[in-house]
C-alpha cells in the first residue's frame, strides 16, 4: 500500500486484476507500482497510484487533483469566453467524463495501443479485470449502463447515488457507482472506457469535428462494428451531429477501407455504360418487380438500394405497405431520397417508404418481418469472405419469406461490345460468377437455411454465354 498525500483527491477510476502476478499490471500500464506519477492536465493533476500492489492482486487507481479555475481558463470553444457560475462549479472533474478519457488517454497512451515492453504477450491475453467507477454519470440510467457493456461481456454492478445522502427525499441524481468485470486484454478495457464514457455521460468538454470520427474508428474498430448499440454510440459520442455519425456508421459497416460513398457514386455510370445497348437495367428491373408482384408482398427490404431506382419502381408498381431502403452509402440514400422526392410526398405515400442506413452483413433487428428481400447487383460487391456473413445476416437473422438476388453472369462480358477481355463490369464488383458457380452457392445456402430456390436469367440469352444477368428467387 502507497502512502499518497495528495490533497482533496479525488478518485476517478480504479483497476485491477487478479491475474498472477498480479503486479504485472504496472508493466501492462508502464507505471511501476511503487512509484506515485503525477500528470499536469488542463483541469488538474492527474495521479496514478497503485493502492495494493502483491501477486495476487493488484489495483491502480486515476487519481485527480482539480484546479476548477485553470479548467474555465483553458477552455475551448465558444462558450469559453462566456463567465457563468455553472463553469466553476460543475461536476466535471469530478465525474468520469470526456476529462477521464483525456486522462487515460495521456496516462496509459501505450497500453491503449496494446503494446507493453516488457510484458508483450500478456498485453495481448484476456486477463481477469476489473474496473471500479465511483462516480459516472448517465443519461439512461442503469439500463443504458447495461446495454452498452453487456454486450461486451462485462458484469456489472451499478448503484445510484442519491442527490443528497443526507436529504434523501431529493431522490437519485444521474450519476452511478459502478463497477465493471470481465476477462479480456487491458488494451480492451481502455478502449470500453474511451469510447463508452462520454457515450454514457452524453456530453463532451471539447467540440467534436471531424477527426473525431477517427478517434471513434480507431478506438471502436474491431468491437463497435458488432455492437448492438452502435448506433447509439455514435450518435452520442460524436454529440448528436447527424453528418458526422452516418459518416462513422458507413466506414465502420463498410466492408474495407473505401469510402463506400464514392464507389456507389461511380456505380451507376459505370455500370449502366457497358450493359445498356440492351437497356438492361429496365429488363432487370422489370423482372424483379415482376416476381414481387406475383408474390403478393406487402412489406419489402431492398438491401443495397443504391439510388433507389428499384424503391421508386415497388412503390409505383406494387401494392406494398411498407418499402425499407437500406444502404450502407450514405450519399446513396440521400440520392435515392432526392429521387423519391420523400421531402415532398403525400403524407400516405411518405408512410410506406423508408430509407435507412445498415449494412448486408450484420445481424439487423430491423431487417426482420419481411415478406420478401431484394438484393439487386449488391452480393458481387461483398469481400468473397464477408459473403458467409451475409449469408448469416440474411437467411438465419432476418429471414424475409422470399429473398431475390441478381448478380452478372461473367459468361456473357465478352459479349459486352464496350468491356475489355477479362475484366468485370465495374471497378468495385469483387468477383462476377459464372452460372454455374451462381447455382452452387444459391443452392447451399437454400439447403442450409430451409429455402427453395429458381435461377433464372435477365436479357437477351445467348445460347452459349447465357444471359447477362443472373437472378436467384428464394422461397421459404
Ligand atoms: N441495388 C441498386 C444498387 C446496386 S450498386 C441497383 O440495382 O441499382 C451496389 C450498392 O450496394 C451500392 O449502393 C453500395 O453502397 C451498396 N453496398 C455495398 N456493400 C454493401 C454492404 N455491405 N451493405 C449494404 N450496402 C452495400
Amino acid at each position: 500500500m502507497i502512502d499518497c498525500s495528495i490533497k482533496g483527491d479525488l478518485m476517478l477510476l480504479t483497476i485491477s486484476t487478479t491475474h498472477e502476478p498480479a503486479t504485472d499490471l504496472g508493466f501492462l500500464l508502464h507505471k511501476n507500482p511503487g512509484r506515485v506519477h503525477a500528470t499536469d492536465m488542463s483541469f488538474g493533476t492527474v495521479h496514478v497510484v497503485f493502492s495494493e500492489a502483491n501477486e495476487e492482486r493488484c489495483t491502480a487507481a486515476v487519481v485527480v487533483e482539480v484546479d476548477p479555475v485553470g479548467l474555465v481558463r483553458d477552455r475551448k470553444g465558444p462558450k469559453g469566453n462566456d463567465f457563468s457560475l455553472d463553469q466553476y462549479v460543475n461536476d466535471r472533474p469530478y465525474a468520469a467524463s470526456s476529462f477521464l478519457c483525456v486522462a487515460i488517454n495521456k496516462l496509459f497512451g501505450t497500453a491503449l495501443t496494446g503494446r507493453s515492453k516488457e510484458r508483450p504477450e500478456l498485453a495481448d491475453t484476456a486477463i481477469p479485470i476489473s474496473a471500479h467507477l465511483p462516480v459516472v454519470p448517465c443519461r439512461g440510467g442503469e439500463q443504458i449502463l447495461r446495454r452498452l457493456f453487456e454486450p461486451l461481456g462485462y458484469t456489472i454492478e451499478a448503484t445510484t447515488i442519491p442527490l443528497d445522502s443526507t436529504f434523501p427525499k431529493w431522490g437519485d441524481s444521474r450519476y452511478l457507482n459502478v463497477t465493471l468485470a470481465g476477462t479480456c486484454r487491458l488494451r480492451d478495457l481502455l478502449e470500453h472506457l474511451f469510447v463508452l464514457l462520454p457515450v454514457l455521460d452524453d456530453d463532451k468538454h471539447y467540440w467534436v469535428g471531424p477527426d473525431e470520427v477517427d478517434k471513434l474508428l480507431r478506438r471502436g474498430g474491431e468491437w463497435l462494428s458488432v455492437h448492438p448499440e452502435r448506433e447509439l454510440i455514435a450518435h452520442r459520442y460524436l454529440r448528436h451531429d447527424r453528418r458526422l455519425t452516418t459518416d462513422a456508421l458507413a466506414r465502420l459497416l463498410a466492408d474495407d477501407p473505401v469510402d463506400p460513398d464514392d464507389v456507389g457514386a461511380a456505380h451507376d455510370e459505370e455500370e449502366a455504360i457497358v450493359e445498356k445497348p440492351i437497356s438492361l437495367n429496365d429488363q432487370r428491373l422489370a423482372a424483379v418487380v415482376g416476381q414481387l408482384q406475383a408474390s403478393g408482398a406487402r412489406r419489402i427490404v431492398d438491401l443495397g438500394c443504391g439510388g433507389g431506382k428499384l424503391v421508386e419502381r415497388i412503390l409505383r408498381d406494387t401494392k406494398a405497405e411498407k418499402v425499407l431502403g437500406v444502404d450502407v452509402s450514405y450519399r446513396a440514400l440521400q440520392g435515392a431520397a432526392r429521387r423519391l422526392h420523400l421531402d415532398t410526398m403525400a403524407p400516405r405515400q411518405r408512410e410506406r417508404v423508408e430509407l435507412i442506413q445498415g449494412a448486408l452483413t450484420y445481424r439487423d433487428r430491423r431487417l426482420q418481418g419481411f415478406d420478401a428481400a431484394t438484393v439487386i447487383e449488391v452480393v458481387e460487391h461483398l469481400d468473397p469472405p464477408r459473403l458467409g456473413a451475409f449469408e448469416r445476416a440474411l437467411f438465419a437473422y432476418a429471414r424475409p419469406g422470399r429473398v431475390i438476388v441478381t448478380t452478372p453472369n461473367v459468361e456473357y462480358n465478352a459479349l459486352f461490345a464496350t468491356l475489355p477481355e477479362g475484366s468485370l463490369r465495374h471497378r468495385d464488383h469483387r468477383f462476377e460468377w459464372t452460372r454455374a458457380q451462381f447455382e452452387v452457392w444459391a443452392a447451399d445456402i437454400a439447403e442450409r437455411h430451409g429455402y427453395q430456390v429458381e435461377i433464372s436469367g435477365i436479357g437477351p440469352d445467348d445460347l452459349e454465354r447465357g444471359a447477362p444477368t443472373q437472378m436467384a428467387v428464394f422461397q421459404q
